[in-house]
């Protein structure tokens, strides 16, 4: 069998994200979208919130399983039987972060390999970060986001 991990912060889930998860989960007979806890990066929606919005995005997915961890992720790859790290490439800017990311895990654990999906053209210059900025600004953010992230945007905005 084989399984693959996708790690994130999904700060919330964006389409960019959403399009790699349904790419990426043909690769693999079962795909975990994975938030590793990190107590001291600070996001704007709880783990719970992230979480909820995962599994309500990815519900109709059979082969997706929503969780997070308080392991490092390579010692949850290892404990799920996980194969592959999955990861998405937009921009050249991505590349150094995501080789540093990608050596240091093959250094803590030789068997995992990390691979790279490229995004999508109408994606690649798509973050959470963007979505939050824009959502606050009052902008119009619906067109990148699976709806039930825009409803959750709104509500912590107060927008409407
Ligand atoms: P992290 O904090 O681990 O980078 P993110 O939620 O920001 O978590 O991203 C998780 C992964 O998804 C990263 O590999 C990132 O490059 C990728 N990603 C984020 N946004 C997009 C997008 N619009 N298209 C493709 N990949 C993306």
């Amino acid at each position: 069998m084989r399984i693959g991990i996708y790690p994130g912060t999904f700060d919330p889930i964006t389409n960019g994200h959403l399009d790699i998860i349904k790419r990426g989960r043909q690769l693999f007979d079962k795909l975990y979208v994975v938030i590793p806890i990190n107590p001291n990066k600070k996001t704007f929606f709880t783990l719970d919130e992230r979480i909820d919005l995962l599994k309500e995005v990815l519900k109709d997915f059979n082969n997706v399983e929503v969780t997070s961890t308080d392991q490092l992720t390579v010692d949850f790859a290892r404990k799920v039987g996980a194969t592959v790290m999955l990861r998405g490439l937009r921009m050249v800017s991505d590349f150094e972060y995501e080789l540093q990311l990608a050596t240091l895990n093959r250094t803590l654990k030789p068997d995992l390999e990390t691979i790279f999906i490229m995004a999508s053209h109408e994606f690649s210059f798509l973050s959470s970060g963007s979505v939050k900025e824009i959502a606050a600004f009052g902008g119009s953010f619906e067109q990148f986001v699976p709806l039930p992230v825009a409803v959750a945007l709104k509500k912590k905005y107060k927008l409407d």
